[in-house]
């Protein structure tokens, strides 16, 4: 740029950069957590006080009993947030919605409104109605809907969803009042991940409600599904992502030789955490304590530079909303800091990727975890009735389960050595597993009281203090009192997973209720009836139990033998969307209909296919423009020598070293034709075949072009090299 900086190259200017950082310090400290948590939100709390109470109470019957808020309620409780709003400086609202995009949609509207007094007299005023709070109507014509609109009816509308807390997010001097909503189109249809996720859990809960009063919960209301979100990320100087296309245009690096050091000292995990790293989690959390969300652990992850961020569970919808929110911060706040937040699942290839376990368990309306082994016999019963109806859904639903986290950024992870397996099964640890075998065995072969208690049920509230055990390969894991779906990508919405989990759920609740029902007519008592059938569906989902290594290849056989689905990747998870008899317990339980499944399908397809174009095309870019040129440059410098050496006649080694990097060069040359020979190929493919022709033709063509492209990495001097190297990116963050 400057004549100073003649001589440095610009990966070199940026490792510089990188190590000087001036400090951050952070930007407030607003003191004791619990005296500014939820500053930023208009919760329940907030509205008891300031609304009239009259519509406060409408409010909490719309919450409860779903009854419809009438338009004076609506109109007093806009006029209160806005008051509320204004006050703390937001001068826009918007209707906060989570398109099928999979990110999260504003847009912003300000309060003011013109009035004309006397004599045409023009005054600004700041207003917010009812009908401006309750319902929206974005331009829904540029967000995807899978075909479900036809362009004249392109309308959407977003509606406000009271249960989930409105917010002010500030940024740059800016405060706009949030409104959580869903999208829908003019026949109803959902537009967005929230509306299935609100919908699965009314399924949820009815359903849950109906079997626990058969097995004696009578008072029961309402069942909620709960959810803590494990969010891992990986943080970059925003110095080396500048100068990578591949992390900017895919979030992740497409090329680069792996470190010397990567992840093998196992020194990273729970390690110190770098200050530069513990001035930026501050700041990520004081935002989202104002924001009101519980976040609780922060740490280093296995890899270098990756770390983790963990919040109190809540009710799924809201936790939801919560990680969504999360994930814009961590991006946000990073580049106040200089650094870039990956939320990919495979940044970079060698070391792990990222996940987002998705702590899950269902609690009554009196706060009992239905996952807590209790301390009466009644509770232990009632435990092993939802764990087997869970172990029913995750057996009978995995394909279903498979294809809502199927994403090609999770392809990087599951089944890849790493992470969970792309097969789903179920750990459950030694102690339940143990009482399970049992029963299985047929130690129960008459659930008598005397039997029930033999079996060790009276043992079951060790299972909770069971942590000997964990095992880390599993993708759905029982963990003490809930499970944890730990095959969800770090980049995902937790909607989805958590929509067709609950949706599963509540479909076993209510074949197990029918079941019990004709038991209990059979059967002398109502525990024997309920362990009766604990006891066949146990039988039933033998198979999807595991307890073993989730990574071995054992287990790929093993699990082929016991018939449960291998979807390698999304290529292959995806379609079984498209299999009625796979999906119909979504349409069942009102999750999602027919047409929305359908239209999902497509979307996830073409974003299966635009993300991988992308990445392809800039791979290809990246190969063309920075690496073959520097090969060029290093391959005419190696002549130079060649000749120079030759010509005193001296013998040498140096021919072995020319050789070397034009048999690299060569074939990097032949893949990036191949490349591009099969990118031409893409055009004029249906979006269906494109996806299968993508995974099985592209995938690998990348794959060679990466690989010769690495080697010539390292055979070319390192002055020369222009981008980013991986030790760089991933080690630079402790030493400033
Ligand atoms: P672990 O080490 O067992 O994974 P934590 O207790 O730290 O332990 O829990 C991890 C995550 O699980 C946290 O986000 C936590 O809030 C969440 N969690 C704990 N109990 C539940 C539950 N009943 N339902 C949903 N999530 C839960
Ligand atoms: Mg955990």
């Amino acid at each position: 740029m400057t004549t100073s900086n003649l001589g440095i190259s610009p990966r070199q200017q940026a490792v510089s950069a990188s190590l000087t950082r001036s400090k951050t310090t952070n930007s407030d400290k607003p003191g004791p957590i619990s005296q500014y948590f939820g500053s930023l939100t208009f919760d329940l709390a907030k509205m008891r006080e300031k609304l009239p109470k009259e519509s406060y109470q409408n409010l909490i019957k719309t919450l409860e009993q779903g009854k419809k808020l009438n338009r004076d309620s609506a109109d007093a409780i806009a006029t209160s947030i806005k008051e509320w709003a204004v006050a703390q400086g937001a001068t826009h609202f918007c209707h906060w919605f989570q398109p099928m995009t999979g990110l999260t949609a504003e847009k912003h509207d300000s309060f003011i409104t013109i009035q004309y007094s006397n004599h045409s007299e023009l005054k600004v005023i700041e207003h917010f109605s009812g009908s401006q709070l309750i319902q929206g109507e974005p331009d829904a014509s540029s967000f995807p809907s899978g075909g479900m609109r036809s362009t004249f009816e392109a309308r959407g509308y977003t509606a406000w969803d009271p249960s989930s807390p409105i917010f002010i997010v500030e940024e740059e001097n800016t405060k706009t009042l949030c409104i959580p909503t869903v999208f829908f189109g003019y026949h109803g249809q959902a537009l967005d991940n929230k509306t299935p996720l609100l919908r699965s859990v009314e399924s949820l809960s009815t359903q849950a409600c109906e079997l626990l009063k058969l097995i004696g919960d009578v008072d029961v209301k309402k069942v909620s599904a709960t959810l803590g979100c494990e969010q891992e990320y990986f943080l970059v100087d925003k110095n080396f992502v500048a100068l990578r296309p591949d992390v900017i245009m895919s979030g992740r690096t497409l090329l680069g030789a792996a470190s010397t050091r990567g992840q093998q000292l196992e020194d990273h995990y729970f390690g110190s955490i770098p200050g530069r790293v513990k001035a930026y989690m501050q700041d990520v959390e004081t935002e989202l304590y104002k924001l009101g969300i519980p976040v609780k652990t922060r740490h280093n992850e296995v890899a270098p530079s990756q770390f983790e961020l963990a919040p109190i569970f809540e009710d799924a919808n809201i936790a939801s909303d919560h990680n969504t929110i999360s994930m814009e911060v961590l991006k946000r706040v990073a580049l106040k800091h200089g650094l870039v937040c990956l939320l990919h699942e495979k940044p970079f290839a060698g070391i792990n990727g990222s996940g987002k376990h998705n702590n899950w368990s269902m609690s009554n309306d009196k706060g009992e975890n239905l996952l807590e082994p209790g301390t009466t016999p009644h509770q232990n019963i009632r435990f092993l009735m939802v764990l087997s109806v869970i172990l029913k859904a995750v057996h009978k639903h995995s394909a279903a389960l498979r294809a809502s986290i199927a994403t090609p950024g999770n392809d990087h992870r599951l089944g890849a050595n790493e992470a969970p397996p792309a097969i789903i099964s179920v750990f459950l640890g030694q102690t339940l597993s143990k009482i399970l075998n049992d029963m299985e065995a047929g130690k129960l072969e008459e659930a008598t009281p005397a039997a029930i208690i033999d079996l060790g049920v009276a043992r079951l509230p060790e299972v909770a203090r069971d942590n000997t055990d964990r095992n880390r390969t599993s993708p759905f894991a029982f963990t003490g009192n809930k499970f944890e779906f730990r095959a969800v990508g770090s980049s995902s919405n937790v909607s989805v997973p958590a929509s067709f989990l609950n949706a599963a759920v509540a479909q076993e609740f209510k074949e197990a209720s029918a079941r019990l029902k004709t038991l209990l007519q059979q059967k002398e008592s109502r525990d024997e009836a309920v362990m009766e059938l604990v006891r066949q569906l146990v039988v039933e989902t033998k198979d999807v139990r595991f307890d073993g290594n989730g990574y071995s290849d054992e287990w790929k056989k093993e699990a082929q033998k016991r018939g449960l689905p291998i979807l390698a990747n999304t290529a292959a998870a995806l379609p079984v969307l498209k299999d009625d008899t796979v999906t119909s317990f979504l349409v069942e339980q009102k999750v999602l209909s027919k047409e929305e499944i359908e239209s999902r399908f497509h979307i996830m397809v073409e974003r299966y296919n635009k993300t991988l174009e992308i990445e392809a095309y800039s791979l290809f870019e990246m190969v063309t423009n920075q690496v073959i040129p520097v090969v060029e440059k290093q391959l005419s410098s190696l002549y130079v020598t060649q000749e120079g050496i030759q010509s005193k006649g001296l013998k040498s080694q140096y021919s072995t070293r020319v050789s070397t990097l034009e048999n690299t060069f060569e074939a990097l040359l032949e893949s990036v034709k191949t490349l591009e020979f099969k990118i031409e190929k893409i055009n004029g493919l249906g979006e269906e075949e494109k996806m299968q022709f993508i995974s099985s033709e592209i995938i690998p063509a990348m794959e060679a072009v990466r690989s010769a492209s690495d080697k010539s990495e390292l055979l070319v001097a390192d002055e020369l090299w222009p981008i980013p190297k991986y030790r760089e990116m991933l080690f630079s963050i402790g030493l400033s």
